[in-house]
């Protein structure tokens, strides 16, 4: 694979050049290593009209043929996940096997999906009637994705819009286009065509898709603020929306876990991704009888850490992955520094590129914007408590209610901390976990609407209810 060549968006399966093309950027470099298609209005147009078109043809199909379609696509990408991974790590920067990773889970995540059905649910079956709910497609679906998990994310909306029967138009971050864009020819030589159209764009294509009136639904997974000009945009004529938005997680750890074993997996679920995963923990609670020792380890695995391109051997972590995003992450960093908390920093970094080294901040106080703000990148407050009614709270302080986690060898009283927080998840020991048959959705201002699971698979159909009277019942 050529990765600088010509990159192309896909609608109604053909691929096409727009007149105007973007830099591409390589984090872990600051160069452009690739252009990358700017669609406008006329590519939307074009895209959605096509979508329209082949949406019935698609519904008509049923569950099973549009399954076979599915799985097959799914399949097609599995001997190109070595040269897709390695054009993941170029765009996005994560190192190369975990980029790996990502393609791979995409291609099983579209298969389980696919494998799933929205059978018809009958709610009354009376003397005189049969009442049946029944999930019908919404139509063309309009999907709009961050540039952290750029495949993946992707993939959560394309199975299940997919398989319910809907037509789809993709629209992938502007600094991470070029898998989707790869993904998309693949698929060319498998689905009909207008079924699945990607068009990459700048800035303002997002918005322009959702004021577009071809589209029944957007779902978008990006930041709260974002989400909420999505929300406003969609109301103009009532889109359906699914938003999956920012968080900024507490974990709280108690006095039995054991420290060496538990800080290991804290280390990985603050850090893994360069920190940029909206499930991440973001705020570290540790009960006060083992804080320092978790400090420590914490401390020694940052030092430990090798951070650099994620396309040589035994980088840990890449780079942050587009310049506006390490310029927030440095500021904030800064901000820290400049209020006297203290800073400790991990192992060095590369001079060239989007690099940010691990930061653990010790203690600061719960108004820090260190605290507050949802970080997105490797910085991360540790925060001492005492009592666990008050960490309760503190952890619950915030606008955003995404996931969280209890650490504790006390299982009964982890359960029990776990339903007081006000998350759409809570792991128990655990973190970063989710797959195709689990419902994941945001609470307070992290979300509206759910994806994966049975109920993520309807929020792609709209229902219509039967009444059908029996034969016996009177006229
Ligand atoms: P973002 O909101 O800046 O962008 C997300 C997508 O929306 C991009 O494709 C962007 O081009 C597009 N967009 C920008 N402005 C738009 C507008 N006005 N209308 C429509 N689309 C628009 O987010 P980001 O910086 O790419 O991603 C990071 C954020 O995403 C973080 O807050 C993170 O927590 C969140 N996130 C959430 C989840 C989740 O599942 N809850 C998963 C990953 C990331």
């Amino acid at each position: 694979m050529d990765f600088a060549s010509d990159y192309v968006v896909t609608i109604d399966g053909q691929a096409v050049k727009t007149d105007r093309t973007m830099d591409i950027v390589n984090p872990a470099t600051g160069q452009a290593f690739a252009r990358a298609p700017v669609a406008g209005q006329a590519e939307l147009d074009a895209a959605v009209a096509a979508a329209r078109t082949a949406f019935p043809k698609w519904k008509q199909l049923g569950w099973q043929g549009r399954r076979e379609l599915l799985i097959a696509a799914a399949k097609a990408v599995e001997p190109h996940a070595a040269e897709l991974a390695r054009l993941f790590t170029l765009e996005q920067g994560r190192p190369l096997d975990m980029a790996r990773g990502e393609i791979d889970l995409a291609s099983y995540w579209i298969k389980a999906v696919a494998r799933q059905d929205l059978e018809d649910e009958v709610v009354e079956d009376s003397e005189t009637r049969r009442v049946i709910v029944r999930h019908e497609p919404l139509g063309v679906i309009a999907a709009i994705v961050p540039w952290n998990f750029p495949v993946l994310l992707a993939t959560w909306k394309i199975a299940p819009a997919l398989i319910a029967g809907n037509t789809m138009v993709l629209k992938p971050s502007p600094f991470t286009p070029l898998c989707m864009l790869r993904i998309a020819e693949l698929w060319s030589e498998i689905l009909p065509p207008g079924v699945f159209n990607v068009i990459s764009g700048e800035n303002e294509l997002g918005p322009l898709m959702t004021a577009h009136p071809g589209f029944d639904k957007i779902s978008f997974t990006g930041s709260t603020a974002t989400g909420k000009r999505v929300m406003e945009a969609a109301s103009r004529d009532l889109k359906r929306i699914t938003l999956e938005l920012g968080g900024n997680d507490a974990a709280i750890v108690m006095p039995d876990v054991d420290v060496a074993e538990v800080a290991q997996k804290l280390f990985f679920g603050s850090f893994y991704n360069s920190a940029q995963i909206c499930i991440a923990t973001k705020r570290l609670y540790i009960h006060e009888a083992i804080y320092d020792a978790v400090l420590a380890e914490m401390t020694r695995l940052a030092k430990a850490s090798k951070i650099g391109d994620g396309l040589e051997q035994g980088t840990m972590f890449g780079p942050i992955q587009n310049r506006p995003q390490y310029d927030r992450v440095i500021k904030l960093i800064a901000g820290a520094r400049d209020a006297g908390l203290t800073l400790i920093e991990g192992s060095a970094v590369p001079k060239a590129g989007y690099f940010v080294p691990i930061t653990l901040v010790d203690n600061p106080p719960e108004d820090a914007p260190v605290v507050t703000e949802e970080a997105f990148g490797p910085v991360l407050p540790l925060l001492k408590f005492k009592d666990v009614d008050d960490v309760i709270d503190r952890a619950n302080a915030s606008e955003y209610g995404l996931a969280g986690a209890v650490w504790s060898k006390d299982i009964d009283q982890a359960f029990a901390i776990a339903n007081r927080l006000e998350t759409g998840t809570v792991w128990i020991n655990d973190n970063l976990q989710n797959a195709p048959h689990i419902p994941f959705a945001g609470a307070k201002q992290s979300g509206f609407g759910v994806e994966n699971g049975a109920d993520g698979l309807r929020e792609f159909t709209w229902r219509r209810t039967v009444f059908v009277p029996k034969a016996s019942a009177a006229q």
